[in-house]
């Protein structure tokens, strides 16, 4: 089975697969044209529509490395019998870490206290009321997609003695309110909503502005899942505080946060562990070599999937 991948994927697995070849540049350029020998797609965030599969007539899979496929049309995918796979569970504990170190950053002021000791602003003692945080224990944290992530991320924070609250679709269970009620409930949310037609602004304006005064957003998610507009207005007011780990256009991220002291800002690195990233190593080549054998790929995404 001949592979195209975007770039050699951390981990021994790697090496398990024996025809493998490089993108040369983004997708559909990339390519270098019609490629009639390719069967499998290994790939990382690259949009895949309608026009990169028609470089590709006799393609089989398209094997997404990570859990989130919101950047692969699988609807077009699916229309031509070509399986999508993905990467889910062994990125759980890594992104859900992500959060709770998103969140314990906004809520101590680490990011804030870190560059005024690099810059020899720290007048000494310690009672300075520039770096005076908020408790993380006690407080309550509002989940936004309470699956494999939401879950993980739920444990933790119990641990600090976080009170949980949590919603999904499916309702019920400890803690699950109307998605409003736990926006305005909760000191912090967090989200882990996939991105789809459904959770895409899911976090308007007129959400954001339910959010408590001096309340925060975390967001290991997707960036579209918010109206990062209306995001930056709240934060550049400074009524609330978030710690981001995703952007609606990655990799930029808007000019007005970079200043903001209530703003934490990390490079999409949810699942940016070396051993997280060989267990997806591990997941995606077991996916590919199940579609090599012809057989069903374990981490097959539709027919459950919703296109995007
Ligand atoms: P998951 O197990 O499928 O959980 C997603 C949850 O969202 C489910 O509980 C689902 O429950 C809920 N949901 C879906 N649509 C919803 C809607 N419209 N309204 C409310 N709830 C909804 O996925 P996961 O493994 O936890 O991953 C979650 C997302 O995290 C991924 O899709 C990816 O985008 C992101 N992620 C980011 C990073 C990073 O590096 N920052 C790393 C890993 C993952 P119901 O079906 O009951 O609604």
């Amino acid at each position: 089975m001949k592979i195209l991948a975007s770039r050699r994927f951390l981990g021994p697995a790697w090496d398990e697969l024996s025809d493998v070849e490089y993108l040369s540049g983004l997708l559909p350029e990339g390519a270098g044209g019609d490629r009639e020998e390719i069967d499998a797609l290994a790939v990382v965030g690259e949009r895949i529509d309608d026009e990169t599969l028609d470089l590709f007539p006799s393609l089989r899979i398209v094997a997404n490395y990570g859990v989130g496929y919101d950047s692969i049309d699988v609807g077009a995918c699916a229309a031509r019998g070509i399986a999508v796979t993905n990467t889910p569970g062994v990125l759980t504990a890594a992104t859900a870490d992500l959060a709770l170190a998103l969140l314990l950053a906004v809520r101590r002021r680490i990011v804030v206290g870190d560059l005024a000791v690099r810059e020899g602003r720290w007048r000494g003692g310690w009672a300075d009321p520039d770096f005076l945080g908020r408790d993380v224990g006690g407080s309550t944290l509002g989940i936004v997609g309470f699956g494999r992530i939401g879950q993980a991320v739920a444990l933790r924070a119990a641990a600090f003695g976080m009170g949980v609250l949590q919603h999904s679709r499916r309702r019920g269970g400890e803690g699950w309110r109307e998605l409003d009620q736990l926006l305005a409930e909760a000191d912090v949310i967090s989200l882990h909503v996939p991105l789809t037609t459904e959770t895409r602004g899911l976090l308007d304006a007129s959400r954001l502005a339910l959010l408590r005064d001096g309340g925060c957003l975390i967001n290991t998610a997707r960036g579209q899942i918010v109206d990062e507009e209306a995001l930056v207005r709240e934060l550049v007011s400074g009524r609330i505080e978030a710690g981001l780990d995703v952007f609606a256009h990655e990799p930029e991220v808007p000019r007005e946060l970079v200043g903001l002291p209530n703003v934490v800002l990390t490079p999409h690195v949810g699942s940016a562990t070396a051993e997280t990233r060989e267990a997806m190593t591990r997941v995606l080549v077991d996916n590919l070599l199940a579609a090599g054998r012809r057989e069903r790929p374990p981490n097959l995404v539709y027919p459950e999937a919703e296109a995007p």
